[in-house]
């Protein structure tokens, strides 16, 4: 039990890195034409952008069904790759782009530090030039502001 714990919690860590790298490299990248909608004024309750969650409920869904078929762990990891998509949900839907109709607000330092990353984020319009891609840390808000100005000048 301990150790399906420390899977699950593993890879809700591990995510967040997996998380920022795709966010940076795919999501700004070649697959720009899905996360786009993300980054330009908000049309409606879903985007395009909403697709990548889908593909991470089905990766979740796939592992938690290889756990069951017998690959013990993996229904673990499953579970932290789904609870990664619910966190994101609560964090960056519903806390950083108030999407829903009763809207959270951040509570704490580090909620409001989150925050202000992920506005530091979609300062950049484009595909280029964004900062801070992760959704759960984020560098200080000091060293994300010298970047964005250092990218704004390049
Ligand atoms: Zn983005
Ligand atoms: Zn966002």
């Amino acid at each position: 039990m301990l150790l399906n714990l420390a899977v699950l919690f593993g890879t809700l860590v591990a995510m967040e890195g997996v998380g920022t790298l795709a966010h940076k490299y795919i999501m700004h990248g070649w697959g720009w034409w899905l996360h786009r909608s993300h980054h330009e004024p908000q049309l409606g309750m879903l985007e395009t952008n909403d697709l990548y969650l889908l593909a991470l409920g089905l990766v979740a869904t796939g592992l938690v069904a290889l756990g069951k078929l017998g690959y013990a762990p993996l229904q673990w990891v499953g579970g932290g790759v789904a609870g990664y998509g619910v966190l994101y949900v609560i964090a960056h839907d519903g806390l950083f782009h108030r999407h829903w109709p009763r809207t959270p607000r951040p509570v704490n330092r580090y909620l409001k530090r989150l925050h202000r990353a992920h506005c530091l984020h979609h300062a950049i319009k484009g595909r280029q030039g964004s900062v801070s891609f992760g959704f759960f840390y984020a560098p200080s808000l000091k060293t994300l502001k010298r970047q964005l100005q250092a990218r704004r000048r390049a």
